[in-house]
């Protein structure tokens, strides 16, 4: 078995998550989390929002998931948001070109070339259709766009679609979050919540889905003023796949800091360089193995149009690198869009230190000159006086001025476009923010936790299955189980149990079955702490609690256990400190 395979195995029968709907067919790419999944996903969630939200300083959102369509005509999603399908002559099924020519090939990321090239690709290799077989040569790669549409109200005369991505939510309310943030540049925005694409193939389980959990934080800054605290991130080791070490022949990964990265124009914005500090530590904090991790960046064919600098957060499970999360530097192209398809104000206004006093050059046209002399034109000849005067003020030294409208010039005697260069005074002016985006896919993320969490030793003669999550993250902290269901022993535990979740801690009761059993179904599912209440814990008030990992075992009191498991959860302390 695959090590994916053997997680899929462990996630149904222990309740991480497994295929929806089954007892209707099921749809692919769609997966219910259950009990353990959901904890784990909340517990992740929670550990996001308070690096990326409370530590930062961020503000979070919470926007809807269907959105009309002029929102996505603006961020060009409506037109760009493809991917490369082929379908089967023979059997009609549909396939991701550019997958079925990277799983084929030595190419690495087919995504990034045209169309034309990949269907040659596929012809080249002799590649079939995975379903029946059949050579897809001279087969059509056709564009198909991911976004699930669907209508606002009865009728169709309002179509809306299922957000792709969190972050359109974010930019679109701009003019009213920059408020809520009192126009004061830098500040960022964060949202937790479903995404939705219909996917060509949707594969691996939670790693190509049609309805995911992103994570996504728009940090808007002043490009021209504002610079990260890279101070606080500097010394973290980044583990770097840069665009030209993937496109020389024995380029490998390089391992630098934050600031070599920076230093050495590996890392081209300090801005994505901090994020990728602040998250290595992150995803270290969450249970990614760091040695099965890498920082690679987007060749330049393969980068969104708005970005500019732009690193993937990969993992690798089953000998696969997976994309978990990307960083982005986007610029202002989100906000210029929304600015231009709304009409409306996507800028903050930056007050100066001190007004500053400019000198302006203005036109005042004289129309009664202007309109007998171009007729229609009159009005754009204005304009473009005025647009030289601010542009080119010199062009107003001669007698007469010439500007061109529709292709044509017009010539305007000086003295009667009124220009004049005066003296205001200015207290600030209007930019536009730049945005930086790390953007988190939380199944995917769940999907190497648990995969890299995976482990198997012996105990006592036996082959065990244990998930080492870090206690943090775990769906259960602590496994309660009285020795047996007689003599006070279940009263006890279960006022055990009882205090322990009083206490905040997430606690699983379990009476059925051997205790050795019982021990490997919390070490399944990652439980790092069982506590077992046994005849002599009815005597001398203590229990015995084992350590998931070592499986080691200590003797403890009763009295003080929350506080002691509570700190050991939080690493506060060690086991071998008990
Ligand atoms: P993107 O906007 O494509 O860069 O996606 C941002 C993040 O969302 C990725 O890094 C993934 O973690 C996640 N993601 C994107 N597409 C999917 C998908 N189909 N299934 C699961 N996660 C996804």
């Amino acid at each position: 078995m695959s090590e994916g395979e053997r997680l899929t195995e462990l996630a149904k029968r222990r309740g991480f998550y497994f295929p929806s709907s089954s007892a209707y067919g099921g749809a692919a790419g769609f997966w219910t989390y259950g009990p353990q999944g959901a904890a784990l996903k909340s517990n992740i969630e929670d550990a996001w929002r308070d690096r990326y939200v409370v530590k930062e300083g961020h503000q979070e959102i919470s926007a809807p998931d269907i959105m009309p369509e002029p929102v996505f005509e603006a961020s060009g999603h409506l037109d760009g948001f493809d991917d490369m399908i082929v379908e089967c002559g023979e059997c009609g099924a549909t396939h991701r070109a550019d997958h079925l020519v990277e799983d084929n090939t030595d190419i690495e990321e087919a995504e990034s070339l045209p169309n034309e090239e990949v269907m040659d690709l596929i012809a080249d290799h002799g590649i079939e259709c995975p379903s029946c077989h059949t050579s897809l040569a001279d087969q059509p790669v056709d564009n198909f766009n991911l976004m699930f549409e669907t209508n606002i109200g009865p009728g169709s005369s309002s179509p809306g679609y299922l957000r792709p991505e969190t972050a359109q939510g974010i930019f679109v309310e701009f003019p009213q979050l920059s408020e809520y943030a009192r126009n004061q540049l830098p500040f960022g925005v964060a949202q937790i919540g479903k995404a939705y694409r219909n996917e060509i193939s949707p594969r691996k389980s939670l790693v190509r889905v049609r309805e995911f959990t992103q994570a996504e934080l728009e940090h808007f800054i002043d490009p021209e003023e504002d610079e990260p605290p890279l101070a606080e991130v500097e010394d973290v080791t980044l583990p770097l796949y840069s665009a030209a070490a993937q496109e020389s022949e024995d380029g490998g990964m390089q391992e630098l800091t934050v600031r070599e990265a920076v230093d050495q124009g590996i890392v081209e914005s300090e801005w994505v360089a901090y994020y990728l500090g602040v998250s290595t530590e992150w995803y270290e904090r969450v249970g990614v193995d760091m040695d099965r991790f890498r920082y690679r960046q987007h060749l330049a064919g393969e980068r969104a149009h708005y970005a500019s600098d732009c690193w993937d957060a990969e993992s690798e499970v089953d000998g696969d690198w997976i994309e978990i999360t990307g960083f982005a530097y986007r610029g202002d192209y989100d906000l210029s869009k929304h600015a231009e398809h709304s009409g409306e104000d996507y800028t903050v206004f930056k007050q100066y230190d001190e007004p500053i006093t400019v000198e302006r050059a203005t036109v005042d046209p004289d129309m009664s000159y202007l309109g007998p002399e171009f007729g229609g034109d009159a009005g754009a000849v204005a304009d473009a006086l005025e647009a030289l005067a601010e542009r080119n003020p010199d062009a107003f030294d001669d007698d007469e001025v010439t500007v061109e409208v529709d292709g044509e010039s017009h010539t305007v005697p000086v003295e009667e476009t009124n220009f004049s260069v005066d003296e205001v005074t200015e207290n600030g002016e209007h930019i536009r923010p730049h945005v930086v985006e790390p953007s988190f896919g939380v199944g995917r993320i769940i999907y190497t936790v648990l995969a890299h969490a995976y482990e198997t030793d012996e105990v006592d003669g036996e082959e065990r299955t244990y998930l080492d999550l870090p206690p943090e993250q775990a769906p259960t902290t602590v496994g309660v189980f009285p020795l047996m269901d007689k003599d006070g022993m279940a009263e006890l535990a279960s006022d055990i149990a009882d205090d322990l979740r009083a206490a905040g801690l997430s606690v699983t009761y379990d009476d059925s079955g051997a205790i050795g059993r019982r021990y490997r179904r919390q070490d399944e599912v990652g439980t790092p702490y069982c506590v077992t209440i046994d005849y002599e814990s009815l005597e001398d008030g203590e229990v015995t609690v084992r350590e998931r990992d070592t499986t080691e075992q200590k003797r403890l009191p009763i009295d003080g256990l929350a506080d002691r498991l509570e700190r050991l959860a939080t690493g506060d302390l060690t086991f071998d400190d008990l």
